[in-house]
């Protein structure tokens, strides 16, 4: 052993003080591996009253997963219960409070606490972080765990302050809203609109649904387990593990049609075009429902239901560009007027807002957003150059638009797990990401994306202004998973108290 390797004491893992922002799959999923690895000295800040993420805020009728829940959901808390294939938000709710009872993260979670600022301190190697209420406190690392679709965006149209009627967006429902016997405008049609059109369309006079894309769709088939089924999960050794890499391998095996080899590409576009076809007997809707862009470039819908929604005698599907909003209604472009009593919007999130407010100050008082500008630049969606010890989860380019992004999440979580690890084994008090290796990755994931489908020139949320892409991971998830299996130590610079080391 060499001289060197003695003087290096160990930092006692509880002696990190760590900060873990959100409490969704993303921090409640941290908070437990933290635990299990030894770092008990961690606060997980979450702004609202309950912890859940995007599965406590969207509640809209009909709201689910599309991506089969045993394999959304941790590998390490597998669960023979789930109802359906594809659960309802509630159901996934539960299982993530039930997650974080069992491993006893709620007292580690405080409630009602949002963070305004972080701020590095270069010469202690420290963060302080700042909330709404006044708090102010020093961590060691920081880990963010808030997602991007978590503010809503409600687009800007002509006169829309005018309008008597009801108005919300789909990830604010208003329950006590009684949509019977109303007409009501639905603008969009994108991932949650194609889920809540079927289940209020019985209920209301007349559905106007204003769709500006048509977008790809293919059927969800979903159902629900049987009891026996349930059983057979819960009692047989395995049977729960390989059906999830069943559902795991079949995801990526998709995920060649929709990443755009054009093999599997062709023969996607026209297995959605056949289903189209089979469940739209009318030509000129079926026009108005047929993309023009490629199959993948926009994230592909998922119903067995949507289609015959807007089938419904009293649902009217309209493509004419939205004009104005008066008191009475909707207007589209050619000035017809669609009278309704509600809008409900359909529309998305601002995803390119997804840290803010929040305010992150890193080396030389550097704020993160406004260095970000338009170029959401990381390492793995991970680090940061010039923000030590400040690490994302379901950072920059790691969305997937074919497999669950639980298992990217886990896979995050086990490169910070390993990088603490390695901190606190070597006394490093800093880790900071050499920018060279940040802009190798970024170069690297928008030249693999331009050839994607996500590259073929459609607009989608997955764009920033420029035109680039910092949503999406270049590939399969297999490959994000490999690359991420260990901390790449000469890729960051280490930093102790009054010194850094190359
Ligand atoms: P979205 O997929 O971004 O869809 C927004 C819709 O609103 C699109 O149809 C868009 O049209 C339309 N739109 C936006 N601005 C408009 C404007 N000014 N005028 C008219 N139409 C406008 O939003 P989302 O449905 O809320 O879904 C967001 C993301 O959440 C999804 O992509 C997915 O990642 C996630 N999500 C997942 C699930 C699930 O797992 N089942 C469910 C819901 C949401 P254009 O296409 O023309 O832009």
């Amino acid at each position: 052993m060499s001289s060197e390797k003695l003087q290096i004491k160990p930092t006692p893992r509880d002696a990190m003080r760590i900060a873990v922002v959100g409490a969704g799959f993303a921090g409640i999923g941290m908070g437990i591996q933290l635990k299990a690895a030894g770092y008990r000295n961690f606060t997980i800040y979450e702004k609202s009253q309950s912890l859940g993420g995007t599965w406590r805020d969207n509640t809209y009728p009909g709201c689910a997963c599309d991506v089969a829940s045993h394999l959304y959901s941790f590998s390490f808390e597998k669960n023979s219960a789930w109802p359906n294939v594809f659960s309802k938000s509630k159901d996934i709710l539960q299982y993530l409070i039930c997650c974080a009872e069992k491993y006893k993260i709620i007292p580690h979670v405080k409630f009602e606490k949002e963070i305004t600022e972080l701020r590095y301190n270069e010469e202690t190697l420290e963060w302080t972080l700042n909330t709404a209420s006044n708090e102010e406190e020093i961590f060691d690392v920081i880990i963010n765990g808030t997602g991007p679709l978590n503010k809503p965006f409600v687009p800007t149209i002509d006169g829309i302050s005018q309008f008597k009627g009801e108005m919300f967006h789909s990830s604010e429902w208003q329950h006590d809203s009684d949509l019977k016997g109303k007409t009501v405008a639905c603008i969009g049609t994108g991932a949650s609109a194609i889920q809540f059109i079927p289940e209020i369309v019985d209920k209301v006079k007349k559905l106007n649904v204003f769709q500006r894309t048509p977008t790809w769709l293919v059927p969800r088939m979903d159902r629900s387990y049987s009891t026996i089924t349930k059983k057979l999960f819960k009692y047989i050794p395995g049977i729960n593990w390989i059906y999830r890499t069943f559902l795991y391998w079949r995801n990526e095996y998709y995920g060649m049609a929709i990443m755009g080899y054009p093999f599997f590409n062709a023969i996607l576009q026209k297995a959605s075009l056949f289903y189209l076809r089979v469940k739209v007997k009318d030509p000129s809707l079926r026009q108005k429902l047929t993309p023009e862009y490629q199959i993948g470039c926009k994230r592909i819908n998922i119903s067995d239901d949507y289609y015959s929604a807007l089938q419904n005698p009293h649902s009217e599907l309209i493509t004419i560009p939205i004009e104005s909003v008066t008191k009475n209604g909707v207007i589209t472009s050619d000035g017809k007027e669609y009278p309704c009593d509600t809008i409900i919007f359909g529309t998305g999130f601002k995803t390119q807002e997804f840290l803010q407010p929040m305010k992150i100050y890193g080396c030389d008082g550097v704020e993160l957003t406004e260095s970000w500008g338009e170029k959401a630049k990381s390492f793995m969606g991970i680090s940061i150059s010039g923000f030590p010890n400040y690490f994302l989860l379901l950072g920059p380019n790691t969305g997937l638009g074919h497999n669950s992004v639980v298992f990217m999440i886990e896979s995050q979580i086990k490169y910070v797990i390993e990088t603490l690890n390695f901190m606190s084994s070597k006394n490093i008090k800093a880790v900071d990401v050499k920018e060279e290796h940040q802009e190798e990755f970024y170069l690297s994931s928008q030249k693999k994306l331009k050839r994607l489908s996500w590259g073929t020139g459609c607009s989608s949320w997955y764009l920033s202004k420029n035109g680039e892409n910092f949503t999406i991971w270049p590939g399969f998830s297999t490959s994000y998973w490999w690359k991420t299996l260990n901390f790449p130590v000469s890729k960051y610079l280490l930093h102790k108290v009054g010194k850094i080391s190359q």
